[in-house]
């Protein structure tokens, strides 16, 4: 089986052999690139694997896909007019509503004529005598630019179980982020799902509710938080559009990019009485970063964290009324090391007499045959296979594309111990490429949508300062570069992230290596340290004529 779903052959513009930046991804880091890029004069081509704009919400369409960060938060925030247009309907809008807005925003800015889809950027190579970049697809294009931006995403190469028998299935096989169009109809279905992940936990009650049985094939529990998801009302819709300069300009100083009220006191010097009502506040209010925030040590103290650990085990036992499917369910990594998740009717769904449970730590994976799965104790039949296995993270993307820079370096031989970056926006060896939320940046421990924008502000302000100082590189120096990344590392090891087997390290994928990826040090503190180093001349960067 092959994770490369369609593109279907969508109707292509011709294609420049020269452009001042070329774009891979048109998602919403490439589509705001390019706008952007427009406004200020410089040409720009985009190059999208998909048929249409969208990135993330164009591919994962799989069923109860939402999501986890408030609509009216998730959104973009450069264009006022388009914030007082746009209607959110769902306090947690669905896949087919983001991609809606995504839609919007391409016909709003008349995006697509500068943007080729159904094309996949294979290679990019610097060539160092022109300072160029050239940029070759899988359709046969070439490009030179001067600048190559990446905005292929974090979660955008997806993964399939490294087990043997993936092609013997002779079912139905789905994976969560290449989902058809036309949808799945699962009635009368006996459906295997492998991952429980934030993909797996959204769509597992919505195919219980179809299928005629749903068997979950669970590795790692997750800690999930009802989304308490409701219709949006007239007044809430007013009161953000009233607000919302102010409301904006609190996310980008805050630490998940989410404002919050921020904790003032550690879990261990709450009395229980008064954790347990924190807790039970952050439940009510079906958001991950009240969760995360409701006391100063929860990401760094391990036994602060056991107490809200604890406490989410004696809910998820309130719900699963089958003791030993309960105790499976309950994680033993610290919470929120792992991405969290947020669900509607996730745990009630194992109260379903169509739906079991098979824990992968009792009864390993065995391999795939041509009528189900088979684990280490028996062989499950199914008519159809559902794949929520997640994505080679933050670096997939990148790696999956032949980038060489000087020399004929290439980027993924650069990163073979983990990824270097400077600022999670460049990497040392090749210049003129600019990253989107890349490892060493903020990126997907934040609401991305403002972490997108505010990458996309710098990098176009860093080609617009290169191109009035008749300048035509701009490359991280490997001084300024090592220290970021053990900047990085120092932050990551005061907390608990590395204490979990999670994508953020990197371990989802065997042999990649195990560096925790993303930037802890908060959205705020970070957007600080980016308009610094451009303030003071682009400071760690080299720039030449
Ligand atoms: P993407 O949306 O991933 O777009 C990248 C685009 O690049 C894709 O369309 C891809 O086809 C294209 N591409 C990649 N490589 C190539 C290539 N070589 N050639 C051509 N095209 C290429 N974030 C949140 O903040 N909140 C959420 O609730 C949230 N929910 C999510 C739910 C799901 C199911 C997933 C998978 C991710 C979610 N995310 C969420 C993260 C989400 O990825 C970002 O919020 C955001 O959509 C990323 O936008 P992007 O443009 O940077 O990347
Ligand atoms: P994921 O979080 O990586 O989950 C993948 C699941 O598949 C995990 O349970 C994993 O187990 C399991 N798995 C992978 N390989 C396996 C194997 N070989 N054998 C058995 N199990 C295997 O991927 P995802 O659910 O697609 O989510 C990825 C990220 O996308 C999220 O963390 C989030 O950032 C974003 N997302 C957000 C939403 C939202 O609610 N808005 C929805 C979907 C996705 P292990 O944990 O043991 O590796």
């Amino acid at each position: 089986m092959s994770v490369t779903a369609e593109p279907t052959r969508a109707e292509r513009r011709d294609v420049p052999r020269t452009v001042d930046v070329v774009v891979v991804g048109a998602g919403f880091s490439g589509m705001y690139l390019l706008h952007k890029l427009r406004a200020a004069g410089t040409s720009a081509i985009v190059f999208e694997a998909g048929t249409d704009v969208g990135g993330t919400w164009y591919w994962n369409r799989y069923p109860g896909a939402r999501v986890d960060v408030e609509s009216l938060s998730y959104s973009y925030s450069f264009d006022p007019d388009l914030e007082q247009r746009f209607e959110w309907q769902e306090r947690y809008p669905t896949q087919p509503e983001i991609l809606a807005y995504a839609r919007h925003v391409a016909d709003r800015f008349d995006l697509r004529r500068d943007i080729v889809f159904g094309t996949r950027t294979t290679a990019a190579h610097y060539d160092e005598a022109q300072r160029s970049w050239t940029v070759r697809t899988d359709r046969g294009d070439t490009v030179t630019a001067r600048y190559l931006v990446m905005a292929t995403g974090c979660l955008s190469a997806s993964k399939l179980p490294e087990i043997p028998g993936l092609d013997a299935f002779e079912g139905e096989t789905y994976h969560t982020a290449h989902w058809p169009h036309e949808g799945v109809n699962f009635t009368g279905k006996r459906v295997g799902i492998i991952g429980t992940g934030s993909s797996g936990v959204q769509s597992i009650p919505v195919i219980a509710a179809q299928a005629d049985q749903l068997t979950v094939f669970q590795r790692t529990p997750a800690y999930s938080l009802p989304a308490r998801n409701r219709k949006l009302t007239v007044d809430e819709i007013a009161g953000m559009k009233s607000r919302y300069r102010d409301y904006r300009k609190a996310q980008q100083e805050s630490g998940f990019g989410v404002p919050t009220a921020i904790p003032t006191r550690s879990a261990l010097e709450a009395s229980e009485e008064e954790r347990n009502a924190a807790f039970e506040e952050a439940w009510e209010s079906g958001s991950l970063v009240n969760l995360l925030t409701t006391f100063t040590d929860f990401a760094t103290n391990q036994e602060a964290n056991d107490l809200a650990k604890h406490w989410i085990h004696d809910k998820i036992r309130s719900i699963v009324a089958d003791p030993r499917t309960a105790e499976d369910l309950c994680p033993d990594y610290p919470v929120g090391t792992k991405r969290p998740c947020l669900d509607t009717g996730y745990y009630e769904a194992y109260n379903r007499e169509n739906v079991e449970l098979v824990n992968l730590r009792r009864e390993p994976l065995v391999e795939i045959t041509a009528r189900g799965i088979r684990t280490a104790v028996r062989e499950y039949e199914f008519d159809t296979i559902v794949y929520a296995t997640g994505f080679d993270a933050m670096t997939g993307s990148l790696t999956n594309v032949d980038i060489r820079g000087r020399d004929g370096v290439s980027l993924a031989e650069t990163w073979s111990a983990g990824p270097r970056t400077y600022l999670g926006i460049g990497s040392a060896g090749f210049p003129n490429l600019f990253m989107i939320t890349a490892p060493g940046s903020p990126s997907v421990l934040s609401n991305m949508m403002v972490s997108i924008e505010q990458h996309v502000d710098w990098v176009c302000d860093a080609i617009a300062h290169l191109q009035e100082q008749g300048l035509a590189t701009i490359e991280p120096c490997p001084e300024a570069q090592d220290a970021w990344v053990d900047h990085v590392n120092q932050i990551a090891s005061h907390t608990l992230y590395p204490k979990a087997n999670s994508w953020y390290m990197g371990a989802n994928v065997p042999g990649k290596p195990r560096v925790f990826m993303p930037y802890a040090g908060g959205v705020g503190e970070y957007r600080k340290k980016c308009d610094e180093v451009a303030r003071n001349g682009y400071e760690g960067f080299v720039l030449a004529r």
